[in-house]
Formats: structure tokens, C-alpha cells, sequence
């Protein structure tokens, strides 16, 4: 065969699909709503689900819920007027009988169905009146059973759009197919065995899933697990994982400032906190000093479970850039979180002389120029910040490392856009990840492919897991009672109110609302507020009497969620919880459960619960572990809304499924290795038929 050239102009999978017959501008435009450009995308856009007409089923054994083609001869045609005027067709074939039925039809159809005239129909099956009934089915009518042949392979049901009907994307897909019989689609997967077969070839594949014989499984095809599909799902995930290996090059081609500690100050800095490190946090810095004295950028994603003491080790990292001389930032996604790290990281460094800098949406004015111009001086060595810290007016003398907490609230553009701030010529900055949303270890090689993982998989000593609780909002004077007695022990509590999607404001009031109630049903105890709509002083001063003790229960919206630390609070009461995510619910519980005291988490729900609501009740009730949390929720929800919207462009694939398809992940890294060494060309033009030409990872 000779060599084929994947790049040549007149490669006829290549060619746009007006290349095809019958398909001018309107139909091109309609194809490209599914995404169909090119003659090869039709080629790539797979059936649904299949339709088996290759083959009659007798009347006698045709069951409600059946999609069948059925044979028979007009028995009866008649118009009933009971509810709605309908056309009535009974046909029988000597071992049943069947109704058709027409809501729209005209006066020569029902001259043309009369008794003695053979019908081949293809419907679903329903429960009539009197008899199974097909509505509105496709129907032809026969001079000759013999004449008519039946379809020979199963029928494919396309992903379809308005105006677009199946028959006609199917000759479509019958013009690219008999292009792909011609030959002309390379294979570029090198020849893959699985369990000792040999998987199907591209074009192999490719016509079977397109047109299936009649005897193809297709509960096998249904659940995505035919090798036919796995051999296309295998190639569309290499394809993926190489053009996240491309992406992941660039960026170790660029160059870094190498960062090292001075050991003074990183000395004086572990042994001035009131803890050791646990293993996992020991191992975590060591991995992250490595990368930053190694003069590559730096792309380091933490993975730790809330209360793992993220921190801790973030603090260790900064000091490595002041340390050497540059600039270090930590950006957190919510003013109230940036504010706590902010407090934290003074408490730590501010006794060692370091003094560190803020910088938030909020910095107006003098405060703020003030700031800009000590950071484009170099002057401020270590800043806190919300997203603030990245805009444009915001320059750095020396930044050498940005500290993202709480990753999984930015996207992937966001993270490369965020790596341009900080270069230099020819120096980039370092980049650390911190994330309190575990991402199962299957995803995370896909999502961040181009990150490299650290996991803090063990707790500070001494905590015991949450007991946590579902409990129905009908019992809430239990729940009020078990407040006031975590609070006479000494301890302290959170109570979260709903969450309400509308507005803000109207979270707002609920929260004031409840507060004053339970302030009433609390008789003694201090009942503090907080929520979105206060100003940020009295946020701050509400917050700072919760963590000095001065407030016993504190209502609050979700704006506690991510990383506010109380290490006296044992309680967590959610409100509403049936209608909030697994994820944010973790996190909620993972407020509690920070010191040395049992804690329990109490999830108020309003009956009847939902399943779905009901499932994500039990996972926390079973499991403390974020990573099975995580891992539920993944297969609850499905990628896209795992990583958030923002990034799921990253999970766009036309035939593979990251959570069906993990098993494969391993193999697919390792070939995915193997193949950029040694066929680059390869590599490419596989990205380049699955992803296109400009990859959607983005240029860096
Ligand atoms: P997260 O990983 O959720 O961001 P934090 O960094 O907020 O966790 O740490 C949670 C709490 O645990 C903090 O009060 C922190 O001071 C404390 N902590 C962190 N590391 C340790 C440790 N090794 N031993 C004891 N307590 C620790
Ligand atoms: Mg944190």
C-alpha cells in the first residue's frame, strides 16, 4: 500500500463537507452545530443507539417498550373520533394483531390503507385500548413482500439538530464511509493487543459502529464497551493525553529563577510553629523545594483533603522564593478566605520580621497604591490577595512563585494566564496549586495532565473523624437542644444557612432571620452572624470573635465553605443540605473536627428526599475521606460539573468517557509516552485528528 501523506490537501477526509454531494451552505451550516466541518467528522460522530430493522417480528410476539418492524395486512381502516379524531389501522398476520394509529393524515392515505393491502411499518410499541397500538410509525406500503428487502445492518440513531433529519445525516455518513472502504484513513496507533486480541483497526471500527451487523451485541454497544468503541475511545484519550504532554513541554522549556531556602529563616520558621509537620506535609515541601531549585517552571498541584494543613506547607514554599530574593503571592478565591490566610500567615512570619502584604478587590485608594508600588518595587517580598493580585495594573519587581488556594475555582485559562503575570524575559514564575477538592487520581491525570501532583494523604495527629448525621428539618428543636449542649461543654458551633441561588440578599435574611431565632431559643449563648452583604471590617470582627470565643454559635451563609479555621468548633449544623453538592458539603463538615474534641456534622434536610439527594446523604454519612467523597461525586455528577464549567472544555471527547473509560487511562499514558518519543509525527497528526489544528489546551 503506498505511503499515505495525513497532511496532503487532497486527503479526502480532510476535505470540508460541502466536499460531499447534496450539501450546500444551509446544510453545512446546520452540520456545524454538531460540530461537523470536515468529510472525517462525520466519520467521527458516532450513533446514539441503534434501531434493529433487519428483520420482521411476528404480531403475536411484539411487546409494549418494543422498537420493531412488523409485516402485516390491513385488516380494517377506519376513523374514531373518541378524545381525538385518529385514524385507526388494524392489521393482523396471522399470529396477532395490531392497531396503527394517525392523528394527522389525509384523505388519500386512508383511501390507500384499505383491507388486503400488506403494510411494512417500523414503530415503538405501546399498550392501545384494545390492542397493542403503534403511533405514527414509518410505513411503506408493498406490492411484494419479496421486493421490499430489509435493511441489512442495524440502523444508527445520530446525535441530531433541528432541522437535520436522521435519514439525511445517515446518507452522509454513507458518502464518508464508502471514502473510508476506499482506504486513505491512516491507522497511527501502533498494533495494540488486548486480553491476546487484536484490536479492530481504525477503519474497522469505524464501520462497525457505523453499521452493525444484526447479530451485534447491543447491550454491550449501549454501555460503551464493545472493542470497537474502546478501540476509538483508546485512541480519542491518547490523543488528549499527547497534546497535554505538548502543552506540559512548553512550559518546561521556559525558564525559572531557582529558588532556594535560606536556611535561617526557613529554620526558624518550622521550629516557631506550634506543631511538628505530619509525614505527608514533610514529604509535600520536600517534593516542592526540589522543583523550585531546579530553574524549570515549577507546576505543582497539592491535592489534601480540608484540615490536611495546606498552609503550612504553602508558607514553607514562599519562604524558599523571599528567601532567595524574589517575590512570592498567594491568591484565595473568596475575600473572607484570603483575609483568614492573611491573619495566618502574619501570626507565622511577622515574629520572624517578615512583614506581608495585602492586596484584595477591596484595597482602595491610598492603601492600595501604596501596595502597587511596593510590589512593582520589590520592596513587599510576600502578598495575600483575591484575584485583585492579577490584575492588569498590578506589576511585580521579582515575582518567582504564585500560590493558588483552592484551585478548583479557577480554570485552566485562568492558571496560564495568571503564569504570564509573573514572567520576566525570559524567566517565568513558578506556579503551586492548592486544592481542598480532591480529583480522583483517574481525572486528574487527563484534567491536569500538564500539572504535576503532590497529595498530603494523612491529617494532623490527634482528630477524630465527624460523626455525621442526616437528620429531617421536622426535628430541629432536637438539633437547637444539641447545639446548646456542645456549647455548655465549651465548645462551639456553626449553624449554615440555605442557599439561595436568586439572590444574595435574600440569603442574606434568611441568615438574620435564623439567627435571631435560635439567639431566642438559645437563651445565654452568643449567636453571631455572618454573610455576603456585611462589609468586610464587620465580617472580619464577627469572625475573629468566633475564633477568640467571644461568639458561641456562629449563623452563616455558605461564605464559611472553604478554609475558615476554628479549632474549638466541634458542630456543624446544615441547613437545606439535600440541596447542596457533595463537594461543598465535605467541605462544610471539614470546618469541624480541627481539634482535639469529637465532632459531629448534622445535615437538616426537608422530606421526602430526592435520590439523588438521598445518595449524596449517604456517601457523607459513610465516609470521611475526601478522596472516596470525591470519587462518589464524580460518578454522581460526571466530569464537567467536577471541575466546573470552566474547564469543561477539557472534557469535550466525541466517543470516550472519562469515568467509563478510566481502565484504560493506564495504558494510554504508556503508550502516550512511548509514541512522542518515538513517532512524533504520529503524535501529531493523531492530535491533530482528534483535537485540530490549534489545540484546545490553549497556546501558552
Ligand atoms: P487546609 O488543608 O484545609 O487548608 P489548614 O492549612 O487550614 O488546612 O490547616 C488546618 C489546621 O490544622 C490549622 O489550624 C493548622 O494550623 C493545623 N495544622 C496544620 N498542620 C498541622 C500539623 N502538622 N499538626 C497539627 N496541626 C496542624
Ligand atoms: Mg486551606
Amino acid at each position: 500500500m503506498p505511503k499515505q501523506d495525513t497532511r496532503s490537501s487532497n486527503d479526502p477526509f480532510k476535505a470540508p463537507a460541502t466536499a460531499l454531494r447534496g450539501v450546500g451552505p444551509s446544510l453545512a451550516q446546520r452540520l456545524q452545530k454538531l460540530g461537523i466541518e470536515k468529510v472525517q467528522d462525520l466519520l467521527f460522530l458516532l450513533p446514539l443507539r441503534y434501531e434493529d430493522r433487519t428483520r420482521i417480528t411476528p404480531l403475536g410476539s411484539l411487546r409494549s417498550g418494543d422498537h420493531a418492524v412488523i409485516q402485516a395486512e390491513v385488516q380494517l381502516t377506519e376513523v374514531a373520533y373518541r378524545r381525538r379524531r385518529s385514524l385507526l389501522v388494524s392489521l393482523h398476520d396471522g399470529t396477532g394483531w395490531l392497531t396503527l394509529r394517525m392523528f394527522y393524515f389525509s384523505r388519500s392515505q386512508q383511501a390507500a390503507l384499505k383491507p388486503g393491502t400488506l403494510i411494512r411499518a417500523f414503530g415503538e410499541v405501546r399498550r392501545g385500548p384494545s390492542t397493542l397500538e403503534m403511533i405514527h410509525p414509518e410505513y411503506q406500503m408493498l406490492r411484494d413482500s419479496e421486493a421490499a428487502p430489509m435493511e441489512d445492518s442495524l440502523t444508527p440513531i445520530y446525535p441530531s439538530t433541528e432541522g437535520l433529519q436522521q435519514a439525511r445525516l445517515r446518507s452522509l455518513v454513507e458518502q464518508a464511509l464508502s471514502r473510508l472502504k476506499q482506504g486513505g484513513l491512516p491507522d497511527l496507533l501502533p498494533p495494540l493487543e488486548v486480553d491476546g486480541h487484536n484490536q479492530p483497526t481504525l477503519a474497522e471500527a469505524l464501520l462497525y459502529l457505523h453499521r452493525p451487523p444484526p447479530d451485534a451485541r447491543l447491550d454491550q454497544m449501549a454501555s460503551g464497551a464493545h472493542p470497537c468503541q474502546q478501540r476509538l475511545a483508546f485512541e480519542e484519550l491518547l490523543a488528549h493525553q499527547l497534546s497535554l504532554r505538548k502543552l506540559r513541554e512548553r512550559i518546561r522549556r521556559g525558564r525559572a529563577a531557582v529558588l532556594k531556602p535560606d536556611r535561617d529563616l526557613s529554620d526558624a520558621y518550622i521550629s516557631s510553629l506550634p506543631f511538628s509537620l505530619t509525614g505527608a506535609q514533610d514529604r509535600v515541601v520536600g517534593e516542592i523545594l526540589h522543583d523550585l531549585a531546579r530553574g524549570e517552571p515549577m507546576m505543582r498541584l497539592v491535592q489534601g483533603d480540608v484540615g490536611s494543613g495546606k498552609t503550612v506547607v504553602a508558607t514553607a514554599a514562599a519562604l524558599a522564593a523571599v528567601g532567595s530574593g524574589h517575590q512570592a503571592a498567594l491568591m484565595a478565591p473568596t475575600e473572607l478566605l484570603a483575609e483568614q490566610h492573611l491573619a495566618t500567615l502574619r501570626g507565622w512570619l511577622e515574629p520572624l520580621g517578615l512583614e506581608v502584604g495585602w492586596l484584595s478587590g477591596r484595597s482602595r485608594g491610598k492603601e492600595r497604591e501604596q501596595m502597587l508600588e511596593q510590589l512593582a518595587s520589590g520592596k513587599c517580598k510576600l502578598v495575600v490577595g483575591t484575584h485583585a493580585l492579577f490584575q492588569d495594573d498590578v506589576h511585580f519587581a521579582r515575582l518567582g512563585l504564585a500560590i493558588i488556594d483552592e484551585q478548583h475555582r479557577f480554570g485552566v485559562h485562568q492558571r496560564l494566564a495568571l503564569k504570564q503575570k509573573g514572567e520576566r524575559g525570559e524567566l517565568q514564575p513558578h506556579q503551586l496549586i492548592m486544592s481542598a477538592t480532591p480529583i480522583p487520581r483517574t481525572l486528574a491525570m487527563t484534567a491536569y495532565a500538564d500539572l504535576d501532583c503532590s497529595y498530603i494523604d494523612e491529617r494532623p495527629p490527634g482528630r477524630k473523624p465527624v460523626t455525621t448525621v442526616a437528620i429531617p428539618e421536622s426535628r430541629r428543636d432536637e438539633i437547637v437542644a444539641r447545639v446548646q449542649r456542645a456549647c455548655a461543654e465549651g465548645r462551639q458551633a456553626y449553624w449554615v444557612c440555605p442557599l439561595i441561588d436568586v439572590s444574595e440578599n435574600l440569603e442574606a435574611q434568611a441568615a438574620e432571620e435564623t439567627a435571631s431565632l435560635l439567639a431566642e431559643a438559645l437563651q445565654g449563648l452568643r449567636v453571631g452572624l455572618v454573610h455576603g452583604r456585611m462589609k468586610p471590617a464587620d465580617k472580619e470582627k464577627v469572625m475573629s470573635n468566633f475564633s477568640q470565643g467571644t461568639i458561641d454559635v456562629l449563623v452563616a451563609t455558605t461564605v464559611i465553605e472553604v478554609g475558615v479555621d476554628v479549632a474549638n468548633a466541634s458542630l456543624m449544623i446544615v441547613e437545606n443540605a439535600e440541596r447542596m453538592g457533595l463537594a461543598q458539603l465535605h467541605q462544610l463538615r471539614g470546618r469541624v473536627g480541627r481539634g482535639l474534641a469529637q465532632s459531629a456534622c448534622v445535615l437538616m434536610y426537608k422530606s421526602p428526599l430526592g435520590e439523588t439527594a438521598r445518595s449524596r446523604l449517604e456517601v457523607l454519612r459513610s465516609t470521611d475521606d475526601g478522596f472516596v467523597v470525591a470519587q462518589r461525586d464524580l460518578e454522581l455528577r460526571g466530569p464537567g460539573e467536577v471541575l466546573g464549567t470552566r474547564q469543561t472544555g477539557l472534557m469535550q471527547m466525541r466517543v470516550a468517557d472519562l469515568i467509563r473509560d478510566a481502565g484504560l487511562l493506564p495504558e494510554v499514558q504508556q503508550v502516550a509516552a512511548k509514541l512522542a518519543v518515538e513517532s512524533p509525527e504520529r503524535s501529531e497528526a493523531l492530535i491533530t485528528r482528534w483535537i485540530g489544528q490549534a489545540d484546545q489546551y490553549g497556546e501558552v
